[in-house]
């Protein structure tokens, strides 16, 4: 794998949710047609050249090092440290990140600094090890569909959906909290499914986030899109409210956002995590 070196890697998130975020990765090879925002805004800003240039991840070889300077100076103002905004941490086939990503959540977690992690790859198994990782720490996966001929085409190079629920409810076994983001969720003219069916599938997590699919022409071409993310809004909050889960409803997924999603994502300025990714952050090939 292609490596880089950056010269900071810890930053404070446009995110409400996240408080600080890393991403020691350059791409990621899932590849997602939906499309990627992260993709987007990294070709936008030259850092790639097009599609075939960001499905080839490139690992920041120098990552571990960097956090031996900043935690020193940061620990103190971290709540949280989220991986990833624009990149994958458990990228699936990608051993080299796996491992990585393990050593940086160990070296965050034994300085007293907990972290939420999602992916659409597959959690390792050793993140239930409670001598190396926080119980505090919150693990968490992508999941719109149960399709396998929908995540080929739209989720090409991530984990199959069943080995992703596999790897969460492991977790959750073990004690660890988990939850699962449901976004950005497909409209019915993408792909024919039932929404009951894949919550069912997740009836163990103690959180869904749950959001409509964004910046997709099939989104709007189908009719009665509103009507239609309104009802599954209300699904997925019956869902939950019966089974005692926590949920948050996506500013703008139902018509009428109540006043905690407002607050929690309408101010959410993901522009400026990957704004910092591409200006702040220059990246070396080495
Ligand atoms: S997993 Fe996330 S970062 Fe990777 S391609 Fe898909 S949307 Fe982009």
């Amino acid at each position: 794998m292609q490596k880089i070196q950056r010269k900071s890697l810890l930053y404070k998130s446009g995110v409400e949710y996240a408080d600080y975020c890393i991403n020691h990765v350059e791409g990621c090879s899932h590849g997602c047609r939906f499309p990627c925002y992260a993709m987007m805004m990294k070709k936008r800003c030259g850092v790639i050249k097009d599609y075939k240039d960001w499905i080839k991840p490139k690992i920041v070889s120098n990552a571990l090092e960097i956090l031996d300077k900043e935690i020193p100076r940061l620990k103190n103002k971290i709540k949280v440290v989220h991986l990833c905004f624009t990149t994958d941490p458990f990228m699936f086939n990608q051993p080299e990140i796996s491992i990585l990503t393990l050593k940086i959540i160990e070296k965050l977690n034994s300085n007293g600094i907990r972290c939420t992690v999602l992916t659409k790859g597959i959690f390792p198994k050793e993140l239930a090890d409670r001598k190396k990782y926080s119980i505090s720490n919150e693990y968490a996966i992508t999941l719109v569909s149960l399709d396998k001929k929908f995540k080929d085409i739209f989720e090409p190079g991530a984990a199959p959906y069943n080995k992703r629920i596999e790897s969460l409810k492991y977790l959750h076994e073990k004690g660890l909290k988990t939850w699962v983001s449901m976004e950005p969720y497909p409209t019915p003219n993408l792909v024919p499914q039932s929404l009951e069916q894949i919550l069912n599938k997740l009836d163990f997590v103690d959180k869904i986030v749950f959001g409509k699919l964004n910046y997709n022409v099939k989104v709007s071409e189908f009719q009665d899109n509103k009507e239609f993310y309104n009802e599954c809004a209300n699904t997925v909050v019956d869902f939950c409210d019966e089974r005692n889960i926590e949920y948050h409803i996506k500013y703008g997924t139902a018509k009428k956002d109540n006043k905690v999603t407002e607050k929690i994502f309408k101010k959410v300025d993901i522009k400026k995590d990957l704004d910092y990714c591409v200006i702040a952050q220059p990246a070396f090939n080495i």
